[in-house]
Parts: C-alpha cells; sequence; structure tokens
C-alpha cells in the first residue's frame, strides 16, 4: 500500500512537472491517448483501461479544468461567456472523468483498475470541493448576477446562475473567514458521523443462534446453510435471511430475530445520530436557516418544510381506511390459523402476509417466472418504449465493455434518425459487482450549436444468470424493478441542455428525479404490455388474463399499512431535522414512541429502529421525496390509462415536457402542463386500493 502511494506522489509530480507549459496539440493528443479522459461523443474504450490511465485522465482534467477556472478568477470582463460559460466547461471536463469512475469502481472486474477508479473519483471530488469554496471564483459569479446581461438571461442559463450562487451560498461562502472554517469542520464531523453510523449497521455483530428444538418451520436446505460445526443454527442480519426467518419460523424465534434486527447499530448509534442531527442543525443556524429542513428544502422541488408536513399529514388520513381494511384481513387470517390475540405484532407480518398472497391469490412465482425470460422482457420493454416515446435502440456487435456480460446499444431519435445516446447493460451477478439496481450516469446529453453532445449510461442489475439449459428467468418483482431503473435510464438517454451543469439527470430535484422511473411500474402491470412479452421460455404460450389479474390484485395487499410506514418514515425524518433538538431533554427514543401509532402496530419493546434507519444519513430531511414523486408518477400514468398505455402521442408529449428538459425548470410546472390542471394524490390513492370519497 506505501509503495503504491509513493508510486502515486511520484507520478503526480512527473505530471505536473510534465504539463507546466502544455502546448494545445500535446494536450488533444494525451487526451485523445487516454480512454477515460476522451474527446466528448468518443465513448470509453473499456479494454483499455488501466489503473495508470485512469489516474492520469483524473490529474489531466484537474489540470485543464483549473487553467480554465486561474482565466475565470484573472477575468475582469464579466459577462455570462467570460464567467459561467468556463465555470460551466470546467465542470464538465472534471464530470467527463469523474461520472464513469463511479461506474468503473462498482463494476469492473478487475480490483486494481476498481481501485484506481475510487481514487480518482475522490482526486476529483475534493477538487470540486476545493472549487465550491473557491472566493474568487464565487465573487466573479455574483458580480456576473448583479449585472445587466444576467437580468435578460434566458431561463436556463438563468437558473445555472442562481443554482451555482446558491450552492456557494449553502456552502457558507458569506460568512466570515472564521465561521467558514467552522463550516468546513461541521462538514467534515457531519460526514465521519455518518460513515460510522452505516458502518454500525452494516457491521453489526448481532445474530440469532438456535438449536435443534428451535427449528420448526424453516426449511430445510435454508437449515443446512446456516448450520455450525457444534451443531447450533447461526443467523445473520442480512435481508434474505431476514425474509426467510420472518416468514417461516416459530414465534417466539421471530420475535427474537426481529428484535436483534430492529437493534442493528444500538446502542452506539443512539448517540451518533444525536451528534449527527446536533452537527447538522448548527451547520443549518450557522448558514441562516431555522432548520436543517429549511436548509435542504433550498435545493428541492418541495417549497418547505410546512408543506411536507401538510403532505405526510393529508396522506396518513387518506391512507387510514385502507390501512384499517388491510388490519383487519391479516386479524382475520390469524384467527383462521387457530392463533389467539386481537392485535397484529410486527414480527408476524411477513408470516400473514406469505400465507395471505398463497391462500387469496394463490401466485406461484416459480411458474410465473417461466413467462419472464429476460431477453423477452428485453425486447418488450425496448419495444414498448421505442414506439412511445419515439426511440430506435440498435445493438453494437462486438463493443468494447468492461465485462463479457455487458451489452451495449445506441439510441437513436425516430423522428430525426440521429443519435442521441449510447447505454449498456449489465445484468448479471458477479464477485466484486454492485449488488443492487440502478442506472449509472456516463455523460449526460448536451445541446450544442452544431448538434448534441450524445448521453451514454449503463444500467447495472442483477438477474439471474441464464445457465445451459435454462434462459435468464425474472420473477415479477425483478420485472417491475427493470421497469422502474429502465424508466432512469430513458431519462437520461433524452434529457438534455444547453448548459453542461443542467444536462442529463444528475441534477435534476431529488424530490422528483423517481417520479419517471416510478411510473414505468404501472407499465410491468399493464396487460397490452405483458402481451407483448410475457411468453413461456418452452411453449410459448402467453401469461394467461387470470394470472395477470391476479398479479394486479395482489399489488394492492397490504398497500394502505405499507403506505402509512412510509408516511412514518418520512415524519420521523422530517421531525428529527426540522422538530428536534438534541440534548435538550426528548430522546429520538422518544420520537419513535410519539410518532410510531402512524404505523397502527405497537412498538416491539426494546427496539431502536432509528439506529438503523441508514436513510437518515443519505437523504437528511428526504426521506418523504419517494412518496412525494410517487403522487406525480401516479398522477402522470392516470393520463396514459385514459388516453392508452401505448399512446405514441401521448408519450412524446410526455418526453418533451417531463423528460427532455432534464433538471431545468420547476417539474411542478412541467407536470402541470402535462395534466393539462394541477396534479394531486387521486391517482396514487386508486392506484393503492384507496377507495375515495367524493368530495
Ligand atoms: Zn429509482
Amino acid at each position: 500500500m506505501n509503495s503504491k502511494h509513493l508510486f502515486g506522489i511520484i507520478f503526480l509530480l512527473f505530471l505536473i512537472s510534465g504539463c507546466s507549459s502544455p502546448t494545445n496539440k500535446e494536450n488533444a493528443e494525451k487526451t485523445i491517448s487516454n480512454p477515460l479522459y476522451r474527446p466528448v461523443n468518443d465513448l470509453i474504450a473499456f479494454s483499455k483501461l488501466t489503473p495508470e490511465n485512469i489516474m492520469e485522465a483524473a490529474e489531466n482534467a484537474k489540470l485543464d479544468a483549473e487553467k480554465i477556472l486561474e482565466e475565470l478568477r484573472n477575468e475582469n470582463d464579466i459577462s455570462y461567456n467570460s464567467i459561467m460559460h468556463r465555470y460551466d466547461e470546467a465542470l464538465k471536463i472534471i464530470y467527463t472523468v469523474s461520472t464513469p469512475t463511479e461506474l468503473i469502481f462498482e463494476t469492473h472486474p478487475d480490483s486494481a483498475i476498481r481501485e484506481a477508479a475510487k481514487n480518482a473519483s475522490e482526486l476529483l471530488k475534493n477538487y470540486e470541493y476545493q472549487i465550491d469554496a473557491d472566493d474568487k471564483i464565487y465573487q466573479k459569479i455574483k458580480q456576473f448576477s448583479q449585472s445587466e446581461e444576467y437580468q435578460s438571461l434566458s431561463p436556463d442559463r438563468k437558473q445555472f446562475v442562481d443554482e451555482v450562487l446558491l450552492n456557494y451560498v449553502n456552502s457558507g461562502m458569506d460568512l466570515s473567514k472564521e465561521k467558514q472554517q467552522f463550516v468546513k469542520s461541521l462538514r467534515s464531523k457531519i460526514h465521519n458521523v455518518g460513515v460510522n453510523f452505516l458502518k454500525n449497521i452494516s457491521s453489526s455483530p448481532n445474530k440469532l443462534v438456535i438449536t435443534d428444538k428451535d427449528t420448526v418451520g424453516i426449511p430445510q436446505d435454508f437449515l443446512a446453510q446456516n448450520k455450525k460445526s457444534d451443531g447450533t443454527y447461526e443467523f445473520d442480519m442480512s435481508y434474505p435471511t431476514y425474509s426467510t426467518i420472518m416468514k417461516f419460523a416459530k414465534p417466539e424465534i421471530r420475535k427474537k430475530y426481529f428484535t436483534l434486527f430492529k437493534n442493528r447499530g444500538y446502542p452506539e448509534n443512539m448517540e451518533l445520530l444525536d451528534s449527527l442531527l446536533y452537527y447538522r442543525q448548527t451547520l443549518a443556524s450557522i448558514l441562516g436557516y431555522k432548520t436543517y429542513a429549511d436548509y435542504k428544502l433550498t435545493e428541492r422541488m418541495a417549497p418547505s418544510p410546512e408543506k411536507v408536513w401538510d403532505f405526510e399529514n393529508d396522506l396518513k388520513e387518506k391512507f387510514d381506511a385502507k390501512a384499517n381494511e388491510d388490519y383487519q384481513e391479516l386479524l382475520e387470517l390469524k384467527k383462521s390459523l387457530g392463533e389467539c390475540g386481537d392485535k397484529i405484532e410486527e414480527y408476524e407480518v411477513s408470516r400473514l402476509l406469505y400465507i395471505l398472497n398463497r391462500q387469496k391469490y394463490s401466485i406461484d412465482h416459480e411458474k410465473v417466472k417461466k413467462y419472464f425470460p429476460l431477453d423477452n422482457v428485453i425486447n418488450g420493454i425496448f419495444k414498448m418504449t421505442q414506439t412511445l416515446f419515439g426511440l430506435n435502440y440498435e445493438e453494437v456487435k462486438n463493443p468494447d465493455v468492461w465485462h463479457p456480460d455487458v451489452r451495449m446499444f445506441k439510441c437513436y431519435d425516430t423522428e430525426t434518425g440521429k443519435l442521441i445516446g449510447v447505454f449498456y447493460l449489465d445484468f448479471f451477478p458477479r464477485k466484486n459487482k454492485y449488488s443492487h439496481a440502478a442506472c449509472f450516469s456516463i455523460y449526460p446529453g448536451q445541446i450544442q450549436e452544431n448538434g448534441l453532445d450524445i448521453a451514454q449510461a449503463a444500467l447495472v442489475c442483477n438477474f439471474p444468470k441464464p445457465t445451459e439449459d435454462k434462459p435468464s428467468l425474472m420473477k415479477h418483482s425483478d420485472v417491475e424493478t427493470f421497469f422502474h431503473e429502465f424508466g432512469h435510464l430513458v431519462h437520461s438517454m433524452v434529457a438534455k441542455s444547453r448548459v453542461f451543469y443542467l444536462s442529463g439527470i444528475d441534477r435534476v430535484k431529488l424530490d422528483f428525479v423517481e417520479a419517471p422511473s416510478q411510473i414505468y411500474e404501472n407499465w410491468a402491470y399493464e396487460k397490452d404490455v405483458l402481451k407483448i412479452f410475457a411468453k413461456h421460455y418452452q411453449t410459448g404460450e402467453s401469461l394467461s388474463d387470470e394470472i395477470i389479474e391476479k398479479l394486479i390484485a395482489a399489488k394492492n395487499v397490504y398497500s394502505g399499512l405499507a403506505g402509512l410506514k412510509q408516511v412514518f418514515y418520512g415524519s420521523y425524518d422530517m421531525y428529527l431535522h426540522n422538530k428536534y433538538l438534541p440534548y435538550q431533554g426528548e430522546t429520538t427514543d422518544d420520537v419513535t414512541r410519539n410518532l410510531y401509532p402512524i404505523t397502527k402496530f405497537d412498538l416491539t419493546e426494546d427496539t431502536h429502529f432509528q439506529c438503523n434507519f441508514g436513510h437518515l444519513v443519505g437523504y437528511g430531511a428526504g426521506y418523504y421525496g419517494y412518496m412525494w414523486s410517487k403522487v406525480f408518477a401516479q398522477d402522470m400514468w392516470s393520463k396514459f390509462e385514459e388516453e392508452g398505455a401505448m399512446n405514441k402521442a401521448l408519450g412524446m408529449k410526455y418526453r418533451k415536457l417531463i423528460l427532455e428538459p432534464g433538471a431545468q425548470g420547476d417539474p411542478y410546472k412541467a407536470v402541470t402542463e402535462f395534466l393539462g390542471r394541477e396534479p394531486n394524490s387521486n391517482a396514487l390513492l386508486k392506484s393503492m386500493g384507496v377507495k375515495q370519497v367524493e368530495n
């Protein structure tokens, strides 16, 4: 490790001295020979990546961006072109390299390359922090914002200036040097506390150990996997284990496991959470905001914490009746199983739902899988999105990619025939690969005077790998995940802006960015769409209407209680960042006790769920966003329900108004224009099976 660092430093010195007075020609040649730091519109030659050229790309990007920023700092002619355009160009250079390093780090099979990608990403992130704290740059941009030219800017450019300025203000640039130093130290404390909080969850030592007498109900093969040499069984705190134990184990074992699971990170995270909230609140106060939520919401679609509270309270009321029905349904099932009690405990829910789904809907998911071979699903979603959104995909043969499993496609606009993007599909699990599903940006589409810089993105998922005698067969929930992620992908293919800063989807407001993917989940339940591709992999027979109807009906089992759980999480997160005062008497346990009734369940005694509520770190004052964006997703979907799920004119309208602007403009206005009226939550409620009372 040491020698690697030393090598890095020597290498860095060489680069700096080697680049002290580069000519443009030298620069261009070096750029072209590097597979990562490449000319715009060139694709990354993944096969040519080496740890060395990844670091070289990051170093060179930093040097080239710095040259532009140095000109900006020394510029006396204050104009959009001399200040803002330069700032945009510098960011473009950085993101050209830093954005794909995230993908490479999460997917590349070579550990040395992953390590280099991580280092390159950190180097550029640190450089970005420097830019965010650069007073000379800030002053120039501020000066520009006071000019006449600023007043007459087009909306996209004005938004760009405003967002960059807000970012500087929120970084504390208007404060005294002393306070700026304090802000810096607070941010680093917040970062460190967050890292430790998450580490305490993922490395929780909690485990359940049982002996033979307590194994009743647990499947034999699962027991065998977890058997220790001394004859006992040991269960870790991973999600697959959670799901199996909570479905099959006997009640006392489930309760024991549930308690351990809900106490991951306890007790150490109790104190860490209070310090996290304290530092965040202190940071917000110094920056001039009443609370951390007020501060964070300056960057979101939701206008104020009050509006978020109204939103949560409104949903709570509207979900109530359906949640009561759900509760009764589980209670009756419990009675029918001969179990006593007039209450449902939370550790009983997974098992009851499992039984309910089998009894009421008798969906055999193993059988349904046979109708969803991956290639059919890909063809289906391709056909659907190409038809609806005027796109055309073409597979690239023998692509230059990071693993033989990865496929590559070109994305054309049907109307103009022009290439607008390139995307990669990396679908099968392998060692050291990102283990969830996500759409990674590589490069955003940017409008240029003479055309378009093409968008580049990758979908990374983990679907079952085909075997010699069987194709990859997907569960319907996998199909839903694929549809969701493909929504992000299409969004990133068509979103475009003249301003690099606003190009692509990475700066779409956090509480709206899920809407264009949440809406896709609806198509995964649409009969006309399923008929296109849900065909038995051996017989070619279509999935029957009966099964499709069962899938649709089963979707709303428990939807009221699940909705209330989301309201609880959203309210809890908002309370901690908007009302809670650490070290003033109230504890986070008190908050849990006070808000838990929203869920309609009793809080399981001696549990501290907040110690493993990891989203508090990543989404501080942002958890509400999941339901917030879903309201818009479902409302927009209601248009497709009215006018046809495969209505091309509507699809194109959706592409133009909602997808193409990307991070530009006000999403609320865009949705209103798309709907032809103000958005509301009726469609969300309908999609959850909530009966609504007419006003
Ligand atoms: Zn998503």
